[in-house]
């Protein structure tokens, strides 16, 4: 803006100001309003005229004080402008959102410039702030982040269950037993199959069956640890790793979710069900044959349970009962 700009100049840049979609607010050093366009009258229902004046906090106390009056101070020292993003702060002032496209976006989010403004002696004694409604590229962004997110679980759990499916369950157990060959610490694994199973699915549906499932999967959840990695392994057979755990923990484990399965009281379209599962349990020696030799290890302890009479846990190698 040149100081020779004439009145009919003046008018149609005001006119400019008024009709752009973006918010304009000027701020004298005290942070009161001297001037507000179009846009923030249509968005925070205050005319100009109720604004004027008025101490910007008073009117929208949603704003965090110390961090704004801090970032103006600092461009105005600098002579420079200031920048607020929506994924740092989602908004300046609590708008309510005209792009009612999900649920997602019920306000406004705004990217703010500070533009500090000169006098023609160099000093500010008022700044002005631009203010843009980027409420359609952050719930994009949003929905997009949120989609990936699905995505991602989806490809890493099992659908029924919702534990670890069996490609990424055994992707941990590789990345644990690549650990253990490193830093010298144990590994347990516990793989464990529900007892007659089929007979189950025959006497009382598949989708019994698949409540049972469900169940077995649930208390298995419950009595991990947050370290502890729970996967589907198969239909009805599931795993357990056990970082930095040795057989004998493994195996206090492996009883206390044999006996929480075996409480399991399932109800079913009316019907009151129960299971039991047999588990086999192993952990990493001097000579385990890789991750796969471990998980051939767990699987002949739960082949010896199976063949002892079920719904018990067995070790694997010497160490077996
Ligand atoms: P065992 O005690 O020796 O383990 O006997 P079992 O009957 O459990 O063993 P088997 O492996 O012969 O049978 C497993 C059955 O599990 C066969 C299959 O129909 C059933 N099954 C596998 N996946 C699912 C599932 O997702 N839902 C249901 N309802 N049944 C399943
Ligand atoms: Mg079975
Ligand atoms: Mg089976």
């Amino acid at each position: 803006m040149t100081a020779s700009l004439d009145i009919s100049e003046l008018h149609w840049m005001l006119d400019i100001i008024q009709s752009i979609d973006v918010g304009v607010v000027v701020l004298d050093r005290d942070y009161c309003i001297q001037a507000w366009n179009s846009f923030m009258e249509n968005h925070s229902g205050k005319t100009a005229s109720q604004v004027a004046r008025e101490s910007l906090f008073s009117l929208f106390p949603e704003i965090d004080q110390p961090w704004f009056t801090h970032k103006v101070e600092t461009a105005i020292m600098l002579g420079t402008r200031a920048f607020t993003i929506w994924e740092q702060r989602p908004y300046l002032m609590r708008f309510k959102s005209y792009h009612p496209i999900t649920g997602l976006a019920d306000i406004m989010y705004q990217n703010v410039t500070i533009l500090p403004l000169r006098t023609v002696n160099g000093t500010s004694d008022q700044v002005c702030l631009i203010i843009y409604d980027v409420t359609n590229v952050a719930v994009n962004k949003l929905q997009l982040e949120a989609a990936n997110a699905q995505l991602q679980s989806l490809a890493i759990h099992d659908g029924l269950t919702g534990l670890l499916n069996r490609r990424h369950w055994e992707s941990c157990l590789e990345h644990e037993f690549a650990r253990h060959s490193r830093y010298g610490t144990p590994v347990s694994l516990i793989l464990f199959d529900i007892d007659h199973f089929k007979q189950f699915n025959d006497t009382h549906g598949h989708r019994a069956g698949d409540e049972v499932i469900r169940q077995v999967a649930e208390v298995t959840r419950q009595l991990v640890r947050d370290t502890d990695l729970a996967g589907r392994y198969g239909g009805e057979e599931f795993g357990v790793v056990l970082p930095d755990t040795t057989l004998a923990g493994a195996a206090r484990f492996a009883e206390r979710l044999r006996a929480g399965i075996e409480q399991l009281q399932i109800t079913h379209e009316g019907r009151t069900l129960s299971c039991t599962v047999s588990l086999g349990v192993a952990c990493t020696h001097d000579e385990t044959a890789g991750y796969n030799g471990l998980i051939e290890e767990a699987d002949q302890a739960l082949y010896h349970s199976k063949s002892k009479g079920r719904n018990r846990t067995s070790l694997s190698g010497a160490e077996r009962p």
